[in-house]
């Protein structure tokens, strides 16, 4: 009847990593709730910082992870940290964020 979390959590990371181009894959990414291919990630960094935070979702069911100290990749938009809320949210829609054990 429940599933572990940190199972949940683990496919997550895989998509993130897949779709931040940092591990190979076969096809598209999908998304590990509802198998939707739509994603979006943002990163938050100091300016030339190389790690920071990232913002990874689903659109389509708005499910994601929210990770720090992450290795900011290239070709993803990349919010300071003093962002306003409003910037934020122009670039960041309100999604579930996933928690796990790391
Ligand atoms: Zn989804």
């Amino acid at each position: 009847m429940s599933s572990a979390p940190s199972d949940t959590y683990t496919r997550w990371l895989v998509a993130y990593s897949q779709y931040a181009g940092l591990q190979s894959h076969d096809g598209d990414v999908t998304c590990p709730g509802c198998g939707g291919a739509d994603f979006g990630l943002v990163f938050g960094a100091a300016p030339n910082q190389i790690r920071g935070r990232a913002e990874f979702w689903c659109n389509r069911c708005m499910v994601g992870t929210l990770r720090y100290g992450v290795a900011v990749v290239k070709g993803f938009p990349v919010l300071a940290l003093d962002a306003t809320t409003e910037d934020h949210t122009k670039l960041v829609p309100d999604f579930t964020t996933v928690l796990g054990l790391e």
